[in-house]
């Protein structure tokens, strides 16, 4: 990973006013950053800080998926994902995929804000990172 990270931000409705309240805590550090998003979850964040954010599909129609494309491909670094644990979800094989995913990856997966909180103030986000254990586990990309 590059100092630079690409951190994908993914809300279940009951949980988008959360995010968008931690986002704009967290606007100065956000923008240092490349944000990626599920399409609505995107689409209110990008209006709410005002820092742009590439969109995939909405999570319901694919978007879950197209993030653990993301992660399989090294092409997102970061998820910060607040999904709802009060209310099953018409997609949640698509959830349970993308959580596993972003484990056999070891990319780092913030599920509330406590935990996105710790992430964001890490020494690591502003910094290389090289995780060991991704580069064990995972066979060289084609
Ligand atoms: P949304 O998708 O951002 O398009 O609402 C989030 C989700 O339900 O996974």
């Amino acid at each position: 990973m590059d100092d630079r990270k690409r951190i994908a931000l993914i809300a279940h409705d009951n949980r988008k006013l959360d995010l968008l309240d931690w986002a704009r805590f967290n606007r100065g550090t956000l923008a240092r950053h490349e944000l990626f998003g599920t399409g609505t979850t995107g689409a209110l964040v990008e209006a709410e800080i005002g820092v742009p954010v590439h969109r995939f599909l909405s999570g319901p129609l694919g978007g879950d998926q197209q993030i653990g494309a993301g992660i399989a491909e090294g092409r997102v670094d970061i998820v910060i994902f607040f999904w709802d644990p009060l209310m099953s979800q018409p997609h949640d094989v698509d959830v349970k995929a993308l959580l596993r995913i972003a484990v056999v990856h070891d990319c780092p997966i913030a599920c509330n804000r406590a935990t996105a909180d710790f992430l964001l103030s890490s020494p690591l986000l502003g910094a290389p990172y090289r995780s060991m254990v991704a580069d064990a586990g995972i066979p060289a990309a084609v």
